[in-house]
């Protein structure tokens, strides 16, 4: 008798694949529209990150440094300021405060 597993990351990988192509778009439609409508973009955000959190998907690595994961905000050149510090660039929302560090060029460790 065998039990399936139906939680959280056990998604089927069809499933994975249309909430990625989903994510995809509503980020691009979020690039998009920022700079007209930022309450828009930052609801595409917010959708987005949702699906990628249901799913077990993860945002594209070009898309994690557009938003704020907080509060999902659109980032331009005003709601932004970016600071590249040893080998790792802080990314600090000046909407919420927080800040996010993507590194570069070397492995996380
Ligand atoms: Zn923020």
């Amino acid at each position: 008798m065998k039990k399936r597993m139906r939680s959280r990351g056990s998604k089927p990988s069809w499933v994975k694949q249309l909430a990625g192509e989903r994510i995809e778009t509503l980020l691009s439609l979020a690039a998009e529209v920022a700079g007209e409508k930022p309450a828009r973009a930052r609801r595409y955000v917010e959708l987005a990150r949702r699906l990628s959190s249901r799913y077990n998907v993860t945002v594209p690595a070009r898309w994690k440094r557009k938003f704020c994961k907080h509060c999902f905000a659109w980032w331009n050149a005003t709601n932004v300021r970016v600071r590249a510090r040893n080998r790792a660039v802080t990314y600090k929302c000046i909407g919420c405060g927080a800040e996010s560090r993507v590194g570069y060029g070397v492995k996380k460790g």
